[in-house]
């Protein structure tokens, strides 16, 4: 690169980090946060558990509530589970419920309001840093959980603790709620050209 283009691609960083260490100087804040992960690309719940790992390298105490079970155990809870940091995570997953494959609005809600209770629990314990609730968004649509209740019990939690939200269709309660939103779009998906779900790339 010719000398005065170094000079100005120099120049240009200098004034980009004087913004940037100005606006981390801005945020002093301390305190968690709701992340709403939603939109109908690929990578909301594995970006969820990603977060997971990071704050379990940490030392810090998670919990996980899955609200739709799917047929195939996802790599990332068999991993968990074989892991000895599964010590510091309270985990559930809805026992038979909503799927795309069941059609029985009685067992789905009992499935639900058992995933809830489970959830409540884990959004009272100041001792978990972080929750993850995955699939959320698809019991406030389909009316199995209450809107205002969901709210009501992620907004009381304990101070420190951040709660992940993932799922497509989010209400804009939640969305108004949330400190962080990523609303993943679904430019391309190997699946409607064709490609089979995988193991380790899919579930
Ligand atoms: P992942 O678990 O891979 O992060 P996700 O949580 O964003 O995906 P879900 O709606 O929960 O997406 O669906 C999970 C499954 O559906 C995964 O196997 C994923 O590859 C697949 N999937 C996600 N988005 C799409 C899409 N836009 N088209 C087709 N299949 C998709
Ligand atoms: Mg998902």
């Amino acid at each position: 690169m010719e000398e005065d283009k170094k000079q100005n691609h120099n120049e240009r960083m200098q004034r980009k980090k004087e913004v940037v260490d100005a606006a981390i100087d801005r945020a002093q804040e301390e305190r968690g946060i709701v992340i709403l992960i939603t939109g109908n690309g690929k990578g909301k719940s594995t970006s969820a558990f990603g977060t997971l790992y990071r704050a379990l390298g940490h030392g810090q105490r998670t919990g996980v509530v899955q609200f739709i079970k799917g047929t195939q155990a996802t790599g990332e809870v068999i991993f968990l589970q074989q892991h000895p940091a599964s010590a510091a995570v309270r985990y559930h997953a809805m026992a038979t419920g909503f799927t795309w494959n069941t059609q029985n609005w009685d067992a789905d809600k009992r499935a639900a309001d058992e995933a809830w209770a489970q959830a409540a629990g884990m959004l009272a314990d100041p001792a978990l840093s972080l929750v993850v609730l995955d699939e959320l968004t698809y019991m406030l649509k389909y009316n199995y959980l209450d809107t205002a209740m969901v709210i009501e019990a992620i907004r009381a939690r304990p101070p420190m603790q951040t709660v992940i939200v993932t799922g497509r269709a989010a209400k804009p309660e939640l969305v108004e709620l949330a400190d962080t939103v990523s609303e993943i779009a679904d430019r391309k998906h190997a699946f409607k050209a064709g490609v089979k779900a995988q193991a380790g790339i899919d579930f």
